[in-house]
C-alpha cells in the first residue's frame, strides 16, 4: 500500500516537473537583448553537451509544413519524458507580413514600395512591427527579406525585394532586419544568389564572373551579415556557374561562411535539395527545407537525414560538420532569446491593432512615387463653394475576384489566377491572406463624403478582358479631373496569368489599359494615371496625361495611402528604386513566357541539363547600364517629385581612417512640410577599368518644415570606398587620384547639384 502511495506521489511531482519544462512564461516585452556571437556560441556548446548525433541531425532537416496552422516549415522538438530538450524552429514566409494567418496580421506593402520610400527608419519601424506579429504567432524564423537584385525588368518577384541597387538593398533590408531580430525572431535573407528570374528557376545556371559577383550580387549579403547580424540565409534554387546552390561548395562554404563570416546557418529553398548525396552538407548547407519527404500533405523533396548516419560510417561526411551545424542553429536561437522562452503563437489571436494599421497607412502613403505633375494638376484642389467632378476609371480602382488575398488553396490545384481588381501585391510565396483591403474608390468615396465633390466612377472588363473603353471615354468627356487606374502583376512561378508565368510577359499595363489612357486623353487632358505594378511600365503614353504616379503594390491600405496623396493629406516623397525605361534599353529581359509544360519537358528540376543565363552585362545593372551607353530613360533611379521643392547647397567633405563624410544644407524652398531624399553618387578614380561611371554609396531622408533648412550629413565606410580587386581577391581602396562626390535627388547627371573631388 506504501508503496503505491510513494509511486502516486512520484508520479503527480514528475509530472508537475514535466508541466513546468513546457509551460509558457509571461513575456512583456519584445525588445530583446540580443547576444554576441561569442557568448551564444559558448551557450550553445554547453546546450549541445548532452544531444545524441541522432538528435544533432534530427536538426538538420523539416518535418512538416502546416499552412493550415500559419507556419510553412518546421523542425520538431526533441521531448524526453522529463523534459522539452529543444522546443523546435517553426519557419514561415515573407515578406509581405506573417503568411497563412487568415486575416490575423498586417498585410503591409511590398518590399518594393518599402523601398520606394528609402526611409531607413521607417523601414526599421516595420520590421519592429512585423518581427512582432512573427513572434506572436509562434514564428522562430522569418523567411524575408528578399535581397535578389532587380536585373531584369519583368522578373516575377522584383516586387519582394529592393529594387536594382545594391548598397541601397544592403542598407534597407539591414533596417528591416535589425527590426525584426530585435523582437527575438531570426530574420532570414534570400535567396542566395543568382536567382534573379522565375523561368526554368529550377533548372537554370547564372553565369556570374567573380567582379560582379562581389560588387552586386553579394554586396546586399556582405551588409546583412556585417551591420544587421542576420541569423539565417536561403539559398536558391538555381545553379551559379554549373553548381546548383544547395551543393555549392564555393559559395555556400567558401564564400559565405569563410570570406564573408556568417555565422547563422543556411537553409535550402523549399524542394532546392535535389540529390540525396552528402554533396549539400559537405557544401555547407546547415537545413534541407521543407524535408518533408512522404509526409502528408506535400511529398517530394530530398530525405537524406536517413542516409547521414550511413555517410557518417562510411566516413563521406564527417561528425564536426554535424557538430559545426548543430552549434550554427542553437547559437542562432541563442542570440535572439529564443532558447530561454519563444511563445507557442496563438491562432486566433487578431494583431491587426489601430497602431499598426496607421503605420501601414502612413508607409503605403510615402511608398507612392510621383513622377509628373504638370500645371501642378496634384493634390486635387476641393473648395466648398465650387463643385468639381471627379471621374475614376480602370479596375484597377475596385474590389474584383482577385484583389488582394494570396490566392487560395484552389490556385495549387488549379494554378490559372484571374486578374480583375485592385493590386496589391505580387502572387506567391510571398503574399499574405488579408483581412481587408481598402481599394481606391472606397479610400476616395470615404475623402469626399463631406466634400463638393460629385464622383462619377465606371470599369467593366469586355469579354476579350479589356476595359470597356467608349463608356470611359463618354464619362469623362466634362469630368474636372480623371483618375485612371491601371495594373500589371507577376510573381512566383508555381502560379500564373494570362500574361505572367512569374515573369511578366512584357512592361505593358493589363486589360489594354494603355489604349484606355490614349482615348480618353482624346477628350479630356486632366488625367492622373495611378500605376499599381510589381516593377518598371512601358510609359509610351506619358506626354497625353498630366499625372503620374507609380503606386508599386501597396498591401492592404494601399487606397488610403493613394488617397492621402491625391488629395494632398499626405506629400509625397517616394523615389524610383530602378530605372524606368523600355524594355528593350535594359541590358537583359525574359523575352518569352515558357509554360509549365515546356518548362517540365524540356528541364526537369535540378536536372543536369540547365538553361544557361550570362549576366554579361557585369557591373552594368539598371541605372548603371543607362549611364554607360547615354539612354535616357522614362524616368531616372531615384526619381520622384513632391507638392514642395528643395535646394542643396554647401557641400563639405572630411576624410578619416574610419570613411568619408559628406555635409551639406538641404532647404525646403516650397510653403508645404515634406520629405527629401539625397542620394550620394561616387566617381571612383579613372584607373580602376569598367566600372559604372557614379555609383551609389549614401542616402538619407529630411523631412523639413517649409522654408526651414538643415544641415545633413552622410557617412560612406571604407568597404563603399573600395572595389573589388580580382587580383588581390578582396575588397581594396584606390591607392591614387581623387574620388569624385555628386550629391542630388536622383541618379540624372543634371540632378546631382552638388559635385565636389577628393583625394583617395
Ligand atoms: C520560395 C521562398 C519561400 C519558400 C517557402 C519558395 O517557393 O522561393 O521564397 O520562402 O517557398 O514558402
Amino acid at each position: 500500500m506504501i508503496k503505491v502511495l510513494i509511486s502516486v506521489i512520484l508520479i503527480i511531482i514528475l509530472y508537475f516537473i514535466y508541466k513546468k519544462n513546457n509551460m509558457e512564461s509571461n513575456i512583456s516585452t519584445q525588445k530583446i537583448n540580443i547576444l554576441s556571437w561569442e557568448e551564444s556560441y559558448k551557450k550553445a556548446k554547453e546546450y549541445l553537451k548532452t544531444f545524441s548525433l541522432k538528435e544533432k541531425i534530427s536538426l538538420m532537416y523539416g518535418n512538416t509544413i502546416n499552412p493550415t496552422r500559419g507556419c510553412v516549415g518546421q523542425i520538431f522538438p526533441i521531448k524526453t519524458f522529463f523534459q522539452l530538450k529543444f522546443p523546435g524552429i517553426k519557419f514561415d514566409d515573407g515578406p509581405q507580413g506573417v503568411r497563412f494567418q487568415k486575416g490575423k496580421t498586417i498585410s503591409w506593402p511590398t518590399t518594393i514600395n518599402l523601398s520606394s520610400t528609402f526611409n531607413k527608419k521607417l523601414i526599421y519601424e516595420i520590421g519592429k512591427a512585423q518581427g512582432y506579429e512573427f513572434y506572436k504567432k509562434g514564428i522562430n524564423v522569418a523567411l524575408t527579406p528578399n535581397i535578389n537584385i532587380l536585373r531584369i525588368p519583368n522578373s516575377g518577384r522584383i516586387f519582394e525585394s529592393f529594387g536594382e541597387n545594391p548598397f541601397l538593398t544592403g542598407n534597407l533590408a539591414s533596417n528591416l532586419i535589425k527590426g525584426i531580430q530585435e523582437n527575438g525572431v531570426i530574420a532570414c535573407a534570400k535567396h542566395y544568389i543568382g536567382n534573379e528570374q522565375e523561368t526554368y528557376r529550377n533548372a537554370s545556371n547564372s553565369i556570374i564572373d567573380e567582379r560582379t559577383l562581389w560588387e552586386i550580387y553579394l554586396e546586399p549579403f556582405y551588409r546583412v551579415i556585417n551591420d544587421s547580424n542576420v541569423g539565417c540565409i536561403m539559398c536558391s534554387y538555381n545553379a551559379v556557374n554549373g553548381i546548383y546552390l544547395f551543393k555549392n561548395k564555393i559559395l555556400l562554404n567558401d564564400i559565405l561562411k569563410e570570406k564573408l563570416n556568417f555565422k547563422g546557418f543556411i537553409i535550402s529553398d523549399w524542394f532546392a535539395v535535389y540529390d540525396n548525396s552528402p554533396d549539400s552538407i559537405n557544401a555547407g548547407l546547415d537545413i534541407n527545407m521543407p524535408g518533408c519527404k512522404n509526409k502528408i500533405p506535400f511529398i517530394g523533396g530530398s530525405s537524406y537525414w536517413d542516409d547521414i548516419p550511413k555517410y557518417i560510417n562510411e566516413g563521406k561526411i564527417s561528425e564536426n560538420r554535424i557538430n559545426d551545424t548543430a552549434e550554427r542553429i542553437i547559437a542562432t536561437m541563442f542570440k535572439m532569446n529564443q532558447l530561454n522562452y519563444f511563445p507557442q503563437g496563438n491562432f486566433s489571436e487578431d494583431l491587426v491593432t489601430e497602431d499598426k494599421i496607421k503605420l501601414n497607412r502612413k508607409a503605403a502613403a510615402e511608398s507612392n512615387i510621383l513622377l509628373k505633375n504638370d500645371d501642378n494638376i496634384l493634390p486635387i484642389k476641393l473648395d466648398k463653394n465650387k463643385k468639381i467632378k471627379l471621374v475614376v476609371l480602370g479596375i484597377n480602382a475596385f474590389k474584383g475576384y482577385f484583389y488582394g488575398s494570396e490566392p487560395n488553396f484552389i490556385h495549387f490545384i488549379s494554378p490559372h489566377i484571374k486578374i480583375d481588381g485592385h493590386l496589391t501585391n505580387g502572387y506567391g510565396s510571398a503574399s499574405t491572406t488579408y483581412k481587408y483591403v481598402i481599394t481606391p474608390i472606397d479610400g476616395i468615396q470615404e475623402r469626399i463624403k463631406n466634400e463638393n465633390v460629385e464622383l462619377i466612377s465606371y470599369a467593366k472588363l469586355d469579354n476579350n478582358d479589356n476595359e470597356n473603353i467608349e463608356n470611359s471615354v463618354n464619362l469623362s468627356k466634362d469630368g474636372d479631373i480623371i483618375l485612371i487606374f491601371v495594373h500589371s502583376i507577376s510573381g512566383e512561378s508555381y502560379l500564373k496569368t494570362d500574361k505572367s508565368y512569374g515573369d511578366r510577359k512584357d512592361l505593358e499595363l493589363l486589360h489594354n489599359g494603355g489604349k484606355l489612357i490614349e482615348e480618353v486623353s482624346k477628350v479630356n487632358k486632366n488625367i492622373i494615371v495611378i500605376i499599381n505594378s510589381p516593377g518598371p511600365i512601358n510609359l509610351y503614353w506619358k506626354d497625353l496625361v498630366k499625372g503620374i504616379i507609380f503606386g508599386g503594390l501597396a498591401g492592404q491600405e494601399s487606397g488610403n495611402g493613394i488617397t492621402d496623396i491625391l488629395f494632398g493629406d499626405e506629400n509625397p516623397s517616394g523615389h524610383l528604386p530602378f530605372v524606368m525605361g523600355k524594355i528593350e534599353d535594359y541590358p537583359t529581359y525574359i523575352k518569352e513566357l515558357q509554360n509549365d509544360m515546356i518548362m517540365k519537358e524540356k528541364r526537369f528540376e535540378g536536372s543536369s541539363d540547365m538553361e544557361e543565363y550570362i549576366y554579361k552585362e557585369g557591373l552594368f545593372i539598371g541605372q548603371y547600364w543607362f549611364d554607360k551607353n547615354n539612354i535616357t530613360p522614362y524616368y531616372p533611379f531615384g526619381f520622384g517629385l513632391s507638392y514642395t521643392k528643395f535646394e542643396l547647397n554647401n557641400l563639405n567633405l572630411t576624410m578619416n581612417e574610419k570613411g568619408l563624410e559628406a555635409k551639406f544644407n538641404v532647404k525646403n524652398i516650397g510653403n508645404l512640410y515634406g520629405g527629401c531624399v539625397v542620394l550620394l553618387y561616387i566617381h571612383f578614380p579613372d584607373y580602376i577599368e569598367d566600372f559604372p561611371m557614379r555609383v551609389l554609396r549614401g542616402f538619407e531622408k529630411v523631412f523639413l518644415n517649409a522654408q526651414e533648412e538643415v544641415e545633413c550629413s552622410i557617412f560612406v565606410d571604407n568597404h563603399s570606398l573600395s572595389y573589388y580587386d580580382i587580383n588581390q581577391k578582396k575588397f581594396v581602396k584606390p591607392n591614387q587620384g581623387n574620388y569624385i562626390i555628386y550629391i542630388g535627388q536622383s541618379a540624372a547627371l543634371n540632378d546631382l547639384v552638388l559635385e565636389k573631388s577628393i583625394s583617395v
